[in-house]
């Protein structure tokens, strides 16, 4: 069963790899970011929350990130297996997922880590903001969600390297490369 956490900082590719990949053994892509910018855009009570965290590149408070999170892997299309991408963020939603997916008697098969450069990092992702147009996409906020990214999502890593379940790949090659080596990390 394909149930796999994608890690790695903002602009790594876990989105492109994770929606790809999803599409590819027909699990759903749950991505705790496109969530809330589809909860932004339709102006509900979550969304109206969320926005100020989001457009100063900081995380969005757990309290309305983990009802969000177990609700959608109690869909009925997530007993096929999953893709989680941007979430865990921090350490506490970490020990949440553990929880959570003990309680539905789900076991996550790796944690991976999209390994990129910072000074690559930063460079994609000005190119997405003018690309795609996302509002949290420009220079300073980018700066902001980098160093979210070190002070509180990195510890993750070594959470899942402790528990044995961490495969870092590196991401810094072409799109098409790093999804083969992704494909071998499910298949494995
Ligand atoms: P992403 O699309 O994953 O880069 O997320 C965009 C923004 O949504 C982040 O900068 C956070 O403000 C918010 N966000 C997404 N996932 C989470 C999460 N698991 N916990 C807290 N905030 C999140």
């Amino acid at each position: 069963m394909t149930r796999l956490i994608f890690l790695g900082p903002p602009g790594a590719g876990k989105g492109t790899q994770a929606k790809k990949l999803a599409e590819l053994f027909e699990i759903p892509h749950i991505s705790t970011g496109d969530i809330l910018r589809s909860n932004v855009a339709q102006q509900t009570l979550l969304g109206q929350k969320a926005r100020e965290y989001m457009d100063k590149g900081e995380l969005v408070p757990d309290q309305l990130i983990l009802d969000m999170v177990g609700d959608r892997l109690s869909v009925d299309d997530a007993k096929a297996g999953w893709i989680l991408d941007g979430f865990p963020r921090n350490v506490a939603q970490a020990s949440f997922l553990d929880e959570l997916l003990a309680s539905i008697h789900q076991v996550c098969q790796h944690a991976v880590n999209l390994d990129v450069p910072d000074g690559i990092l930063v460079e994609r992702l000005v190119q997405r903001g003018l690309k795609e147009g996302r509002a949290d996409d420009n220079e300073q906020t980018i700066r902001r969600r980098l160093e979210v990214y070190r002070e509180q999502t990195a510890p993750v890593i070594d959470y899942y390297r402790d528990r044995h379940l961490l495969v870092t790949v590196d991401g810094d090659r072409s799109m098409s490369e790093v999804t083969a080596d992704l494909k071998k990390v499910i298949q494995s």
